[in-house]
Formats: C-alpha cells, sequence, structure tokens
C-alpha cells in the first residue's frame, strides 16, 4: 500500500466499524478519588475503535490518571471503564502503555527488552518489531549506549511486539529534542495507519495532539471541558511528512 491509499483507509474514516482492529473505550461518569482529594469526575468519554485521540489539559489536571484508568492500572471510584465492551478490569493483554521514560531494563539487551513484550518472549516478532523502529541493527546492544530517541523506539517496539489493540501514550515524547520529536510523531503514525490500534496520547503539547490525533479533548478541573474533531486537519501535509519520512529515514 502507498501511503495515500493507507490514509484514504484510515482506521477512523468508518468511525468504529468491524473492519478496525482496534478496541472501543468507554468511560461513564467515571470518578478517580485519591483519600479526599478528587482528580477526576463526571468524566464520559467514548472512543471509536481505531481513533487516535489527544488529551491535553495543564501539569496536575489528571490526564496520566485517566491513562492509568484506560490502561487499567487505576480503578474508577465511581462510574464505569469499559474497554472493546467489556468491564475493565486490570491491565490485559491487549492494551499497553507508553511512558516518558523509556523503562528499559538496563541489564538487559535491546532486543531481550523488546522481548518482554511478548508472550514466551519470541525473539523472531522482537526481531520484527524492532525493525518497524528502524532498530534492529542494534539489537545486541544495551540501552545505555543508545540516545534518548531511540530508548523511546525500543520502548515502542516493546509495546508494539505483542500487538496491542489499544495503545496509551503518556508523554512519550516529553524528553526528545524537537527534530527527534518530529521523526518519532511520524513514526507512531505511521505505525497507527499500519496496525490499525486505537491509540490514546496525553500530552501538554498542543500542537503535538493536533498534529497526531483525529481528535482533541482538553481535561479541566477533573472533567473533559472540551471535544474537538480534528481529522479535517490530517491531509497533505501530514501526506508529504509521511512520503518524505519513509524514504528518507527508512
Ligand atoms: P497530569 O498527568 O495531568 O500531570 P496526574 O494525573 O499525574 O496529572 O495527577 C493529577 C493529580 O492527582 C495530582 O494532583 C497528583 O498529585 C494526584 N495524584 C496522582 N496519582 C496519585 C496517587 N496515586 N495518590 C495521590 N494523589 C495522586
Ligand atoms: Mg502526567
Amino acid at each position: 500500500l502507498s501511503s495515500r491509499e493507507m490514509i484514504d483507509r484510515h482506521p477512523a474514516d468508518s468511525q468504529g466499524d468491524s473492519s478496525s482492529r482496534g478496541l472501543r473505550v468507554d468511560v461513564r461518569d467515571a470518578a478517580v478519588r485519591f483519600g479526599s482529594l478528587t482528580v477526576l469526575q463526571e468524566l464520559d468519554l467514548s472512543i471509536p475503535a481505531g481513533q487516535f485521540l489527544a488529551v491535553v489539559g495543564r501539569s496536575g489536571c489528571g490526564k496520566s490518571t485517566l491513562l492509568r484508568l484506560l490502561a487499567g492500572l487505576e480503578q474508577a471510584s465511581q462510574g464505569s471503564v469499559s474497554i472493546g465492551g467489556a468491564a475493565s478490569a486490570g491491565l490485559r493483554s491487549d492494551v499497553r502503555v507508553m511512558f516518558q521514560d523509556a523503562r528499559l531494563l538496563p541489564w538487559k539487551s535491546v532486543l531481550d527488552n523488546v522481548r518482554i513484550g511478548v508472550e514466551g518472549g519470541d525473539r523472531a516478532k522482537a526481531l520484527e518489531a524492532l525493525e518497524l523502529v528502524g532498530l534492529a541493527d542494534r539489537a545486541k546492544e544495551w540501552p545505555s549506549v543508545l540516545s534518548g530517541g531511540q530508548r523511546q523506539r525500543v520502548a515502542l517496539a516493546r509495546a508494539l511486539v505483542s500487538d496491542p489493540s489499544l495503545l496509551l501514550f503518556d508523554e512519550p515524547l516529553g524528553a526528545l529534542d524537537a527534530l527527534t520529536r518530529i521523526e518519532m510523531q511520524q513514526l507512531i503514525e505511521r505505525l497507527w495507519l499500519e496496525r490499525k490500534f486505537t491509540a490514546v496520547l496525553v500530552t501538554h503539547d498542543v500542537s503535538e495532539a493536533v498534529a497526531l490525533a483525529d481528535r482533541v479533548v482538553l481535561v479541566e478541573q477533573g472533567t473533559i471541558s472540551q471535544d474537538i474533531t480534528v481529522s479535517l486537519a490530517r491531509p497533505r501535509e501530514k501526506d508529504s511528512g509521511f512520503t518524505h519520512y519513509e524514504s528518507s529515514i527508512l
């Protein structure tokens, strides 16, 4: 498939239809409290299968808490969270999270770090995932010799190796320099177009949100205060960036 065809066949064009292999997410009237502190409240959010959603908001507004709630790492104090039509109950094998720090194990090789992400530590799949992020030639090295951007690519490979249906990103590009960030954005977009997972990206960078997502929600005072569709912003500029990336970097 050319990049143009892939964009035309974009999963979010068919809002949640069965051709997408992504998971649908439904949050109903959810609250998350830590003792007397209410972090999220009266939060409703439906994410169609295959959508790329960005969550923006000020530091401390509850973005990471929302992501952890979707990941099954946090319990709702009230309301419900359903993932793929099933009530959320802990971390699922088809849901993966990528954090700002790569969280690689320093005593394991790059390849072995990726193998952690897949059942049985499947070597061939891990190598394939490293190839997807352009790091197959670094498989035998230690994480410590990689740059920050390369470490994030390894974390991305580890998140992708099990072919998840929902991928949650918590400011994954926050610590990277501007150029590396753009490369990573293009990589994430390409993988999303190819793999058709549902993506939720938490970021405080509004321009990054608009560059990547179909839809941007703003979290304020523990709830979603704005919900904006940005799918029309995707064409042209995206398309050329995409092609450029494929031909010049991969
Ligand atoms: P963001 O990611 O938007 O910066 P967070 O979701 O990390 O915000 O945090 C929102 C608020 O919830 C902060 O005030 C934070 O201190 C608080 N918080 C997050 N996790 C916990 C926890 N496990 N226990 C107590 N307070 C928490
Ligand atoms: Mg956070």
